[in-house]
């Protein structure tokens, strides 16, 4: 899936970005909390149940709905 966002590229990895938040390296981005991702947060461009939609922090790609990045913010 070209248009999916590479989590190994420079930006999406400086964020701490994965496809799947439990593989979040807790260590560097302590900043993740079970419970936090994609899905919930505000800029995460699709409905909550799209398993995948572009999120405007990594460049308008498609991240998961079950990712996570340091970006994180909780949907109001
Ligand atoms: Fe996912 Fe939000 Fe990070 Fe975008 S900013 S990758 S939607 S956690």
């Amino acid at each position: 899936q070209a248009n999916r966002v590479d989590e190994n590229a420079p930006g999406s990895a400086a964020l701490g970005y994965k496809h799947d938040a439990t593989k979040v390296d807790t260590k560097k981005f302590p900043a993740y909390a079970a419970g936090k991702n994609c899905a919930n947060c505000m800029l995460y461009q699709g409905k909550p149940t799209d398993p995948w939609a572009n999120c405007a922090a990594l460049g308008g790609k498609q991240v998961a709905a079950k990712g996570w990045c340091m970006a994180w913010a909780k949907k109001a």
